[in-house]
C-alpha cells in the first residue's frame, strides 16, 4: 500500500502541469508551510536561527530538482553561494545541501560540474564558522545518477572542498559505495531512500530496506570509521532505527557530535526533541523557495497518514 500511495505522488512530483497548477493555487500553501521554511532566504534563515537557539543544527537546501533550464540553473547556482555567505554572515556553520539536477546535471553535465566547483570554491573560502567546518552535502537522486554523482564528490574533493555525500539503503550497491568513503575518513548521510524502485538493483519493501539500514549503519559506526575520522549521519524518522544507532555508537565509544542525526523540517519533530533532549547531535533539514511542489508532494508520499493533507489542499483549492 504504501509503495503504491509513494509511486502516486512520486508521479504528481514529476507531472510539470500538476507542480505549475499546486505552485499557484494559494490553499495547496498549507501542505507548502507544513514541510518548506519559506519561500526565500531570509525566512529559512529566520527559521534556522530559531532551530539554532533551541539546540538544532540546521542544513539549507534551495529547491528545485532536474532543471533542464539554463537561466534558471543558474539562479539556483547563485542562491547556493549567497545562502552558503547568509550562513556566515550570521555566525551560523555553513551547512549546505545540494541536488546535481538542480545545477545542471539534467542537461549538462560539464556545465553542471563547473557550477559545483564554483559553489563548492566559495564554501571552502568562506571556511569555518560558528566553530563547525563548512559542509556542501551532495544529495542522492534515482538509480541513473548515482555513478555520476559519486563522480561530482570525487571532483570536488580533489579541489579541496568540503564535501560529503548521502547514501541510500534502499540500493544494493550503496555498501560497495560507502567502503573507501568510510576508509578515507569521510562523510556520509545514510537515508532509506525516497525512489519506488522495482528492479533488482533495489531492496524491496520496509523489512529488507530497513534491515540493510541497519547493516550500513554498523559499518559507518565500526572501529574502522572511527579510527579514519570518518563523521557518520543518519537520516532518518524512525525511531526503531535511532533507538539501535544510539545503542550501536554508545557500545563503539561514539559520543553525541561525532555522528549526528538529520531529520526533514515539519517530520517527526517530536521525536527531533526527543533526541536532542536526550543529548544528541540533531540537523534540521531546511528547505525553502518557489518551486516547492515536487519536494513537498514526495514528503506527503513517504506517509500514507498525509492522506488527509493533500486531500485537505485540493478540496479548499
Ligand atoms: C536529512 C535527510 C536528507 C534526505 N536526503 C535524501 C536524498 O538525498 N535522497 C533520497 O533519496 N532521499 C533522501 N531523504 C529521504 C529519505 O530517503 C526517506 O524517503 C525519508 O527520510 C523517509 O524515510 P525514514 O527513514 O524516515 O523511514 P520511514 O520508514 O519512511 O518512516 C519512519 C517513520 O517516520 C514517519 N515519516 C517518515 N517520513 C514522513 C513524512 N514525510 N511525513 C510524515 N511522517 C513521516 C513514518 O510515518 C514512520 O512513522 C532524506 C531524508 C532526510 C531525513
Amino acid at each position: 500500500m504504501k509503495r503504491l500511495w509513494q509511486s502516486w505522488m512520486i508521479a504528481l512530483a514529476r507531472s510539470p502541469r500538476v507542480t505549475r497548477w499546486m505552485q499557484g493555487n494559494r490553499a495547496t500553501a498549507s501542505i507548502a508551510r507544513r514541510f518548506v521554511a519559506g519561500a526565500d532566504a531570509a525566512q529559512a534563515m529566520s527559521v534556522a536561527r530559531d532551530l539554532e537557539q533551541a539546540g538544532f543544527k540546521t542544513s539549507l537546501y534551495y529547491l528545485g530538482e532536474y532543471v533542464k533550464d539554463p537561466a534558471v540553473v543558474a539562479e539556483n547556482g547563485r542562491q547556493k553561494i549567497a545562502v552558503a555567505e547568509s550562513l556566515s554572515a550570521a555566525h551560523l556553520q555553513i551547512h549546505v545541501s545540494i541536488d546535481s539536477t538542480q545545477i545542471g546535471y539534467a542537461l549538462d553535465e560539464q556545465a553542471g560540474q563547473a557550477l559545483a566547483l564554483k559553489i563548492g570554491a566559495r564554501i571552502r573560502e568562506l571556511g569555518q564558522a560558528h566553530g563547525a567546518p563548512p559542509v556542501l552535502m551532495l544529495n542522492m537522486e534515482d538509480a541513473e545518477y548515482v555513478d555520476r554523482i559519486l563522480a561530482l564528490r570525487a571532483s570536488l574533493l580533489a579541489a579541496g572542498v568540503p564535501v560529503a555525500q548521502t547514501l541510500q539503503a534502499y540500493l544494493k550497491r550503496s555498501a560497495d559505495d560507502l567502503a573507501p568513503i568510510i576508509a578515507a575518513g569521510g562523510q556520509v548521510r545514510l537515508v532509506k531512500g525516497a525512489f519506488a524502485d522495482p528492479r533488482p538493483h533495489a531492496h524491496q519493501g520496509k523489512a529488507a530496506i530497513d534491515a540493510n539500514y541497519l547493516v550500513l549503519a554498523r559499518k559507518m559506526l565500526s572501529a574502522e570509521a572511527r579510527a579514519s575520522g570518518f563523521r557518520p549521519v543518519f537520516g532518518t524518522h524512525d525511531e526503531a532505527l535511532t533507538a539501535e544507532i544510539r545503542r550501536i555508537a554508545r557500545n563503539g565509544g561514539w559520543q553525541p557530535g561525532q555522528y549526528e542525526f538529520e531529520m526533514l523540517y515539519g517530520v517527526r519533530t517530536e521525536l527531533q526533541r526527543q533526541l536532542r533532549t536526550a543529548g544528541e547531535q540533531v540537523r534540521i533539514y531546511l528547505p525553502y523557495g518557489r518551486d516547492w511542489w515536487p519536494y513537498a508532494v514526495r514528503r506527503v508520499g513517504e506517509s500514507p497518514r498525509n492522506a488527509a493533507l493533500l486531500a485537505r489542499a485540493v478540496v479548499s483549492g
